[in-house]
């Protein structure tokens, strides 16, 4: 029978919360592989292990289980039952006509009892091993390792330790609500939270219909492959025009881009809070562009209580631009599109917007009613994976 052995990220889980971690990863794990002919996903001591079916598509189940958070590292792996000759005599059969330069066997036990070390297993499976092969023995750097995990009742082996994505599982760290426009820097944001456990929401600001759908398009496109490592996702799609023209009638030019963002974040509070979520998120970077110097992320972040993290505020565009890469939303960030901020954007935007000018400059806006507008107009959007999007409103 073919096993797929998860490792977790061990000093994450330390504690009270450990075997809460564990149930959500087992079941997230058990989510991104529904659609795969997996037959079980179950906790054992010290590790996972997901039962394959006959019919099941190891590379499928391999990219899935990659994108999940809280994984260390897997193996495709066998499992049997029976003693060292056993478990050796089945890894000869499944190494078949491998060659190799090197090897060694790596051994861990869960069962402390058993009479032999770890190294003393590697020593006799390995021995068995030698006997048949004649392969020479590499202990610092083998061409080939065989792993092999004693259990209790049962020994997994597998020769291949793939890395996982690290990170905590999804949900076990609360819900953020991230502020994601098409560009390149805010899923990376998203992206960040979401390793650290967070399952993150995403609200969009367009100008449907004074520009055209592509921005929402982008977004829908880039939640869809993000939705690859949270299973489920929630969007909101905020028609941000109408009040981009009053800003553009109200305010004076230096000071619209700060006035957006405040206006942007009334909004993103209101859904935040509404969906229990306890932080909001941005892709900023300190000095990046103009609404993003200190002193206006600090008039920025005065309209709500909720804590704004920026996991990106340290970072080049360079670097940010890898971890987009990586991640895999680059391509679709660079499609051009019409932001709603490349709408009625001043020529010179202020670097430096007091909070006093700002709100002086606020008093001519109808601000509830903008906000209660956006709100009462917005369009939900649920995403599962694996699975299909659906339209709420
Ligand atoms: P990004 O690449 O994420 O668009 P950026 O460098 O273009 O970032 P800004 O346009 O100043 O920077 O936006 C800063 C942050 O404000 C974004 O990272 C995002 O969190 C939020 N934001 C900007 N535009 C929108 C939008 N249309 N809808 C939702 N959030 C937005
Ligand atoms: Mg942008």
């Amino acid at each position: 029978m073919q096993s797929i052995v998860v490792h977790y990220q061990e000093l994450a889980l330390k504690g009270k919360n450990r075997p809460w971690f564990i149930a959500r990863l087992v079941r997230n794990l058990k989510e991104a592989t529904a659609d795969l002919n997996v037959i079980s996903v179950r906790a054992l001591p010290g590790r996972i292990e997901m039962v394959l079916g006959v019919e099941t598509k190891w590379p499928l189940v391999r990219e899935r289980v990659t994108r999940i958070f809280g994984v260390a590292n897997f193996g495709l792996a066998r499992r049997v039952t029976g003693d060292l000759d056993a478990v050796a005599s089945s890894i000869l059969d499944d190494l078949g006509d491998t060659q190799t330069s090197s090897f060694r066997v790596k051994t861990r036990r869960t069962d402390k009892r058993y009479p032999l070390t770890s190294p003393q297993i590697d020593r006799e499976i390995g021995g068995r091993i030698k006997t048949v092969k004649g392969w020479p023995v590499n202990l610092s750097l083998p061409d080939l390792t065989i792993y092999v995990e004693m259990l209790t009742d049962s020994t997994f082996y597998y020769f291949d330790k793939i890395p996982g994505s690290g990170g905590l599982p999804s949900g076990v760290s609360g819900r953020v609500l991230c502020l994601q426009s098409g560009g390149i820097d805010s899923p990376v944001a998203a992206y960040r939270m979401m390793k650290r456990g967070c399952r993150v929401q995403f609200i969009h600001f367009h100008s449907y219909p004074i520009l055209s759908k592509a921005s929402q398009d982008k977004v829908r496109e880039i939640v869809m492959l993000l939705t690859k490592h949270q299973l489920h996702s929630r969007l909101f799609m905020v028609a941000f025009g109408d009040i981009q023209r009053q800003v553009v009638l109200r305010v004076p030019p230096p000071l619209r881009v700060v006035v957006y963002r405040r206006l942007m974040l009334r909004i993103a509070d209101h859904f935040a809070r509404q969906q229990k979520a306890k932080a909001l998120v941005t892709g900023e970077a300190l000095g990046q562009v103009a609404s993003q110097t200190l002193d206006n992320i600090s008039t920025i972040n005065a309209v709500t209580n909720l804590p704004i993290f920026r996991p990106l505020i340290g970072l080049d565009k360079e670097e940010i631009t890898i971890e987009a890469r990586k991640i895999e939303t680059y391509p679709i960030s660079i499609i051009p599109d019409q932001d709603c901020c490349q709408l009625f954007i001043p020529k010179h935007p202020s670097t430096k917007a007091k909070l006093q000018a700002v709100q002086e400059a606020e008093s001519g806006l109808p601000v509830d009613d903008l906000v209660h507008q956006a709100v009462s107009e917005v369009v939900r959007e649920d995403m599962t994976f694996p699975g299909q999007s659906q339209v709420a409103d």
